[in-house]
């Protein structure tokens, strides 16, 4: 498909504005493999990404477009992750960890109710809902069958999907909680839509979302992308209370992540693994090395000449990488 044909006839998902400029970023099939797994590290499982990405894109590359209107960023083609794609994505994945935004949650969108129902849509291992008080009835949406078990053991209400929710729990729930799922989705909308169908009036709806700005910085600093189709929206403040505005909440002023020298050792991180997905580099060599230890020492030698690199731009990459909005349901 020759993209940069139709790209001029693009409109703005969020305003509706036509984007006619060039894009910010154009990304190949294969590109976007090598970003979630080198075929250093796997083969098979890089070529099982790329299969999976070329059919989500019905080709082989993605352009990011950037509305001039409200800023809001966007993959075209405008599709997410599948089953299959977050499914080989999730063999690598990582240990989940207590966030910045759950403390927030707690504290503005859950304490104003003395107990409820809650649900947390994208709920993954559960961290966030297995820490709250035992007034709150928990529900989640999870995607993935693995961690759906886990989760009813904990005795939380588990569904595959929104849809899944029976209408007789319309209008009950308190609190619903998106942390970190927006950016996924390129159908926000209906899923904006069914989060206010089961908020009572005055329920709160709390987002959390990688800051658009922090990702274009990102990308500009360590050379890491980031990455459709696991990121399809690079949302703004501004973005995203239209959004809400439009499926009928109350939008309250964004709150962003604190700077902290944790953001600075992930920027350090992520330059190191972007080396590393070239195969000849320095980088790449030290994930070939078996033992962990040796890694790991090597790896953090490495971060020093990325550090000296990054020096003059330390106080930007201290900067919070999201930030939180919460809708009130009219
Ligand atoms: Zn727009």
């Amino acid at each position: 498909m020759n993209l940069a044909s139709t790209i001029t006839a693009v409109k703005c998902p969020v305003c509706g504005t036509l984007c006619a400029d060039p894009p910010l970023y154009r990304y190949t099939a294969s590109e976007a493999a090598t970003h979630f797994c080198p075929i250093t590290r796997n083969a098979t499982r890089h070529h099982r990404l790329k299969a999976s990405i070329t059919k989500l894109w019905s080709g082989d590359e993605c352009n990011i477009l950037q509305c001039k209107e409200c800023q809001f960023a966007f993959a075209y083609p405008f599709v997410g992750g599948d089953e299959e794609f977050y499914s080989i994505l999730h063999e690598q994945q990582g240990y989940p960890t207590w966030r910045w935004d759950y403390d927030l949650a707690i504290r503005e969108a859950l304490s104003p109710f003395e107990k409820g129902q809650i649900l947390d849509i994208g709920a993954g291992a559960g961290m966030f809902l297995r820490g709250l008080e035992p007034q709150w009835k928990r529900y989640a949406v999870e995607g993935s069958e693995l961690t759906r078990e886990p989760l009813k053991a904990a005795g939380i209400h588990v569904f595959p999907d929104l849809s899944a929710i029976p209408q007789s729990e319309f209008g009950t729930f308190q609190v619903v909680t998106l942390f970190q799922v927006l950016e996924h989705i390129a159908d926000f909308r209906s899923v904006l839509a069914q989060c206010r169908q089961l908020l009572c009036a005055g329920g709160r709806l709390f987002i959390s979302v990688p800051s658009g700005e922090a990702m274009i910085r990102q990308e500009k600093l360590t050379g890491c992308p980031d990455m459709p189709p696991n990121h399809v929206n690079k949302w703004t403040p501004d973005s995203l209370s239209r959004v809400l505005h439009d499926a009928n909440f109350y939008p309250q002023p964004a709150i962003f992540e604190s700077p902290s020298w944790d953001n600075l050792k992930l920027s350090l991180h992520l330059r190191v693994m972007t080396k590393a997905t070239n195969q000849r580099s320095l980088a790449a060599q030290v994930y070939r090395i078996s033992n962990k230890r040796l890694r790991a020492l090597l790896l953090s030698t490495l971060g020093l000449p990325a550090l000296i690199k990054l020096l003059p731009y330390v106080q930007q990459l201290r900067q919070g990488g999201s930030f939180v909005i919460m809708g009130t349901a009219r």
